[in-house]
């Protein structure tokens, strides 16, 4: 959606093609009849520093539609708790009030995490090459972060920020992750919640959006293949339905998943779009399970648990407009799930139910609560160090084929952000095209 925008905004005529019947991509909501309230595919988070997201959900009238918590987040471990709380401290100040009521951690602790910090940041700008061959915790253990440390304060910022355990994650997107969120305006740390279903952020407003900008939107047309002449231009389309597009470009806003089962000009997507096709097929999922309770709940509107399956409880009632006519609903969050994979949705529920018991104890006894269990198998891309070492930019070897999405190589990890971010690079790879030969593309068309 944001590429398709951009595009139109800069002139060229756009049409989109989407296998579904909405938008929103990852991103969506539906409605939970016996709910009363739309359901999010999981909880989506957004950062302050989210800059291109944030542009983007000004640019179709959305951005009312968020809800800035600001960095105020609580941590629980067996017995114990801690709250990162920036206050209104302003930068660089924040990161240090944040840390320092932060009580997981011993007063030595938060000194060296936050000495960590900087480390960390001067370490990514000196030598990003080690970064880029390091995991987080090879590069959090050599900046002398304790295991407890790491525990209670980085793996979980880690996990939630990049989806996959610190000991396989990058250290370079996770650095871009520590620099750009903590080490720069107060409000870049803020955490920023939908307040409305995702639907209603997203899909709806953008599907607005683009039929204001004159995109023309073709739900339900999946692409299978991308056509090419013989010159190796790239001239359209054609649909699982048989439908054909011409176009003077195509942009490729797909998961690479779905890039590998694409047909470019009679052969595999593999075969012409190189080799990280086959590299970056490996997806980690996300398992969500959304709880509606009896009667409201008392919680702050995002709680961590440590050392347990479930990792962040949302209580959506302290966030979200146009809340259930009575109880709460909250959304735990268990993202790099793949150690759920072939649980029933009873064992889910009953492991998360008996850790809400244990950690969460004011939501009481979860008698006549509801569960609806969400699992996104390709939730993100690996951000391993050797996916993230394959990822492509937007230019293919096919003149006129470009790719988008969150997991190009924009430099953050395979985020709302990314994919945002991706939308410029698109357009900035599409006018560069313009000089080879085709100077009416603006004119012209992109699918
Ligand atoms: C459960 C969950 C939680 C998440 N939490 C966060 C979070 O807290 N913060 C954050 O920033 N990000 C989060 N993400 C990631 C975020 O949703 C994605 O980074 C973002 O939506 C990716 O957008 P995209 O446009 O690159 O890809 P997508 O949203 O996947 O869009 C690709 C589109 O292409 C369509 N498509 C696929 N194949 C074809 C075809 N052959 N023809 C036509 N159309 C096709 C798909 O239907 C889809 O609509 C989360 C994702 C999930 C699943």
């Amino acid at each position: 959606m944001a590429t398709a925008l951009r595009l139109a905004d800069g002139g060229h005529r756009v049409r989109l093609l989407e296998r579904r019947p909405f938008l929103g991509g990852r991103a969506y909501s539906f409605p939970e009849t016996s709910w009363d309230v739309g359901v999010d595919n999981g909880q989506h988070a957004l950062l302050g520093c989210y800059r291109e997201t944030l542009g983007f959900l000004e640019r179709i009238g959305a951005a009312d539609r968020l809800h800035w918590l600001g960095l105020r987040v609580e941590l629980r471990e067996a017995g114990r708790r801690g709250v990162l709380d920036a206050g209104r401290t302003p930068a660089p100040f924040h990161l240090v009030r944040a840390l320092g009521g932060y009580r997981l951690l011993s007063r030595a602790e938060r000194l060296r995490a936050a000495t960590g910090a900087v480390r960390l940041v001067v370490a990514w700008k000196r030598d990003p090459a080690r970064l880029a061959r390091e995991t987080v915790t090879e590069l959090l253990e050599r900046l002398g972060q304790t295991e407890a440390i790491r525990r209670r304060l980085w793996d979980p910022i880690a996990i939630a920020a990049l989806n996959v355990h610190p000991s396989r994650a990058s250290a370079a997107l996770f650095a871009v992750v520590v620099e750009r969120a903590f080490f720069g305006r107060t409000r870049d740390a803020a955490i920023v919640l939908p307040a409305a279903p995702l639907a209603d952020v997203f899909g709806g407003p953008g599907a607005a959006a683009l039929g204001r900008a004159g995109v023309d939107v073709v739900a339900r047309s999946t692409v299978q293949s991308v056509r090419v002449e013989e010159s190796g231009r790239v001239v359209g389309v054609r649909t699982r339905a048989g439908a054909s597009y011409d176009a003077d470009a195509v942009v490729l806003a797909l998961p690479p998943p779905a890039i590998a089962r694409l047909d470019v000009g009679g052969r595999p997507a593999s075969a012409v779009l190189g080799s990280w096709v086959g590299a970056l097929q490996t997806s980690v999922p996300i398992v969500s399970v959304h709880v509606a309770t009896e009667a409201p709940v008392a919680l702050p509107a995002m709680v961590g648990l440590l050392g347990t399956t479930t990792q962040w409880v949302f209580h959506t009632d302290r966030f979200r407009e146009g809340r259930r006519s009575r109880g709460s609903l909250l959304s735990c969050v268990v993202s790099d799930a793949g150690a759920l994979e072939g649980w029933d949705d009873a064992a889910v529920i009953d492991r998360v139910g008996a850790e809400l018991a244990a950690l969460v104890p004011e939501l009481g006894p979860l008698r006549g609560a509801r569960f609806h269990v969400v699992r996104e198998r390709h939730a993100t891309m690996a951000a391993t160090v050797e996916a993230t070492a394959a990822r492509p930019g937007v230019e293919t070897p096919c003149p006129g084929l470009v790719l988008a999405g969150d997991w190009v190589r924009t430099g953050l990890p395979a985020t709302l952000e990314s994919a945002a971010a991706s939308a410029g690079l698109v357009a900035g790879a599409l006018d560069r095209l313009e000089p080879l030969g085709r100077p009416d593309l603006r004119r012209g068309e992109a699918a």
